[in-house]
């Protein structure tokens, strides 16, 4: 048996500045994503599903080959010579020819200058040079699905965690049913549909309702015989007609029950569509309320700006708060701003700098005032912003924050980084000589994803909405594209 392995991620905020160029692919790896012997190092045993593809090919005995394993932070629309280049690299490998199966890891949020549904398009190129090898494709919870990501490929399976620590048992999911189907003993159906929400991703996570309960029901039809039940949360920074959640299930030749599952994860979903919806509570009560607690560590979230939503991780409007309100024993992680981590390192450890970082990129599609903040104190830590992941997310895989240095203030020890990284993984922290065990407040550009690598560490969150093109508050986001009706939007829109 031989196996085409491929990664093409990301998530697209198409209300983001930040642009999305092949660079960005690299993985930090170097200036083009990786292809072949150097993708398989990068992947293997690392929690992904890459990772997981790679383990069931093995175990296979199967011959494979990776055609390209690219993957972005999120940002904005990615570049069209960008799609480009990673959509050759597939689909020259899938014309060549003799594959018994492909297996592909997405996001299933991508959106690029030309085409909504990147992923789409993807296999429609593929299908225009092949149209029978059987694909199974990893998608992220936040997928927001076009008929051609689900009909064009034989097995479909979705995370079921958010933060999403199962990146490799979905991986391992589309993977075993996807080897079944070549080796005959299975034949896959697919049954999926949309619904009129687009759920706040500050209410998403697995870990709490309703989202604990529609995962776990979704995991139990697969154990009472589903291949893969996905439900797909969706991914809202999207301005495009298919923004939201959806539902996508596969059996083993039963129509029937694919079609009753997902009306049954549809229905789940469509009942407690108010309690996806988020209420905002103005910055400077949190960060008073964040003042008064006694236990620690506090961590704050600047969820309006962390990067895994495409964020340009430089609006200071919460830093610049926590500074005014006077906290104490702070770490904040942390502050894009190349520009500053230069200033940083030419002064040296040790001196005295007054810098005014963030609040240089442009947010045209962002109705708020975005300044940068003077910063003055030590320069405690230079970093080259390398570590790996301690997991459970991304276990084991490279992270890159470029250069990086900690500013200490006295009260506040902040990170300037030079790449887009979010703080999912306590070594993002650690790497930077902070622990969060000693800090009395850590604020984090996060919204979720934190939870999976220090979430235990946590004995109060406190929720901050700052600035950014992560925002949590829908009225400040100028939809044009999205379909409509559509909840919570439209109050009263009807299922249909
Ligand atoms: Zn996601």
């Amino acid at each position: 048996m031989r196996l085409l392995i491929a990664m093409m991620m990301h998530e697209t905020n198409t209300f983001s500045p930040v642009p999305t160029d092949l660079q960005r692919f690299a993985l930090g790896l170097g200036q083009l994503p990786p292809r072949g012997q150097e993708a398989v190092i990068a992947f293997r045993n690392t929690g992904t599903a890459t990772g997981a593809f790679i383990d069931l090919a093995q175990a296979a005995g199967a011959d494979f080959e990776i055609a390209i394993a690219a993957h972005a932070a999120p940002s904005g629309l990615v570049q069209d010579g960008a799609y480009q280049e990673m959509t050759e690299a597939i689909v020259q490998a899938v014309a060549r020819g003799g594959f018994d199966g492909i297996l592909l890891d997405l996001h299933g949020a991508m959106v690029t200058e030309s085409h909504e549904d990147g992923e789409g398009e993807l296999m429609r190129r593929i299908r225009s040079v092949d149209p029978h090898t059987p694909v199974g494709i990893a998608y992220d919870m936040h997928a927001n699905v076009y008929a051609d990501m689900v009909e064009l490929a034989q097995v479909v399976a979705g995370y079921q965690t958010y933060p999403h620590v199962d990146m490799y048992e979905t991986g391992q999911r589309a993977g075993k049913a996807l080897l079944a189907l070549v080796a005959g003993q299975v034949q896959p159906t697919t049954a999926w549909a949309r619904l009129p929400m687009i759920p706040h991703i500050m209410r998403q996570s697995s870990l709490d309702e309703p989202n604990c309960s529609l995962q776990a029901r979704a995991r139990q039809m697969e154990q009472q015989g589903a291949l893969a039940a996905s439900v797909f949360t969706g991914f809202p920074h999207a301005d495009i007609e298919n923004a939201g959640l959806s539902v996508v299930v596969v059996t083993d030749n039963d129509a029937a029950l694919a079609e009753k599952y997902r009306d049954e994860l549809l229905q789940m979903a469509w009942a407690s569509r108010s309690e996806w919806v988020y209420p905002v509570e103005p910055l400077s009560q949190s960060v008073a309320r964040a003042k008064v607690l006694t236990m620690q560590p506090v961590v704050l979230l600047d969820h309006y700006d962390n990067a895994a939503s495409g964020g340009t991780m430089d609006t200071t409007a919460v830093l610049a708060e926590v500074l005014k309100q006077g906290l104490k024993q702070v770490a904040f992680f942390a502050i894009y701003d190349p520009q500053a981590v230069q200033e940083a390192i030419a002064a040296g450890i040790g001196q005295r700098v007054g810098l005014s970082v963030g609040g240089k990129m442009a947010m045209p599609q962002m109705p708020h005032r975005h300044e940068p903040v003077m910063l003055e104190g030590t320069v405690k830590l230079i970093s080259s912003g390398k570590y790996v992941a301690k997991g459970p997310m991304s276990q084991g895989a490279r992270q890159d924050m470029g250069a990086a240095v900690v500013i200490d203030t006295g009260d506040v020890e902040v990170a300037l980084i030079s790449r887009h990284v979010e703080p999912f993984d306590v070594n993002a922290l650690i790497s930077l000589g902070i622990d969060p065990m000693q800090k009395k407040f850590i604020v984090l550009k996060s919204r979720v994803h934190w939870r999976a690598g220090m979430g235990h560490l946590a004995q109060a969150v406190v929720e901050c909405a700052g600035v950014g093109a992560c925002t949590s508050d829908y009225s400040e986001l100028n939809f044009k594209n999205l379909r409509r009706p559509i909840y919570p939007l439209d109050a009263d829109t009807q299922r249909g």
